[in-house]
């Protein structure tokens, strides 16, 4: 009999994470101290208030009010710790996360005091946690193609090896994702790699304008992937890994009404390379560890899918070639000690 995982098991196996926002993976707890700190005033008294949304527009204003409480580089240095430390109490051993600092920015917070925090919390995490971690610069897309062009270049200036990309995020709709070919262009110049949040709330065809004219390496979401054949073809035969956050697009893109009806079971049965992340697991109060469990009740999938995924994980990342060899044999070793412990059978 094919082995069915326990929640347990599931929050333990070793993990890799490529879409999780440290914004939307701060503590609610966290962002009232820092209000407090700032004198920003927060609709709710009770900090487990702060997350309820039941909509798109009332998670964005959320986000406002997160953004409105970090100020300084030790408000970011914060966050990032502690969203490092909640992803590795859900097995998380690496992760590529976001930061977008064009909201603060519009609230007048230098970008540089934003990555002076950010990487010193990446850093500090490094040191203490079993979590190795790098960062990603989401631009954000409403505010145009000369912040891209702008937020790229500060991109290309810093640590390749703790800030190793460039992607974009916010929404689709109205946005000519065309107008920040430039942009990727020169982020590519630079060194960086390259993402974008496409094909969420938008068509597939910002999924094929991201992989033909912006030189994207891997799509974030890739919701609507699958409407076009001939691109889903060209994303498989050339193995560009979609970053998958199926209860994400339930209850904060409200793009489908169920993970069970989420397209992640077809992409994987088609061999699109798609992993599995949370997007906001402080907002969604839903880490990767209860996404593993949702998933795999959702499409009924074993211990072994489960385990493939994960490493489908240390497949789509951008970590260098000999560390995704050392996460492999690690990953692996895991697995077989937690299926021992928990009295199953070994991988098959
Ligand atoms: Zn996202």
């Amino acid at each position: 009999m094919v082995p069915h995982a326990s929640d347990q098991h599931l929050r333990r196996l070793p993990k890799v994470e490529l879409h999780c926002h440290v914004e939307g993976a701060s503590r609610a707890t966290t962002i009232k101290a820092l209000a407090d700190r700032h004198g920003v005033a927060l609709p709710v008294s009770d900090p487990a208030d702060l997350y309820d949304f039941s909509s798109l527009n009332q998670f964005l204003g959320i986000y406002d009010i997160i953004c409105a409480c970090l100020r300084t580089a030790d408000d970011f240095r914060r966050i990032t710790y502690e969203a490092l430390e909640d992803g590795a109490n859900a097995g998380v051993r690496y992760r590529e996360m976001f930061f977008s600092p064009g909201f603060v920015i519009r609230l007048g917070v230098p970008v540089a005091t934003v990555w002076e925090g950010v990487r010193a919390g990446l850093l500090e995490a490094r040191h203490d946690l079993d979590i190795h971690a790098r960062m990603i610069l989401d631009f954000d897309k409403p505010t145009g193609p000369a912040h891209a062009m702008e937020m790229a270049a500060f991109a290309g200036a810093q640590d390749r090896d703790l800030l190793v990309g460039i992607g974009a995020d916010s929404v689709e709709r109205d946005i000519d994702h065309r107008s920040f070919a430039a942009a990727f262009a020169e982020a590519g110049r630079l060194g960086l790699r390259r993402t974008i949040h496409a094909g969420e709330d938008g068509p597939a065809d910002n999924i094929a304008v991201a992989v033909h004219e912006l030189g994207c390496e891997r799509i974030d979401h890739g919701f609507r992937l699958l409407d076009d054949p001939d691109l889903t073809a060209e994303v498989i035969d050339r193995q560009i890994p979609l970053t998958v956050c199926p209860t994400s697009n339930v209850v904060i893109g409200n793009v489908v009404a169920d993970v069970a009806s989420h397209p992640l079971a077809r992409q994987r049965e088609l061999g699109v390379l798609a992993t599995v992340n949370s997007d906001d697991p402080g907002m969604m109060r839903f880490d990767i560890a209860d996404e593993y469990v949702a998933v795999a009740q959702a499409f009924d999938y074993s211990l072994d899918d489960m385990e493939t995924i994960s490493l489908a994980g240390i497949e789509a990342s951008w970590a260098p070639d000999d560390e995704k060899s050392a996460l492999r044999h690690r990953f692996v070793a895991e697995f077989d000690a937690l299926r021992q412990e928990y009295g199953l059978p070994t991988r098959g």
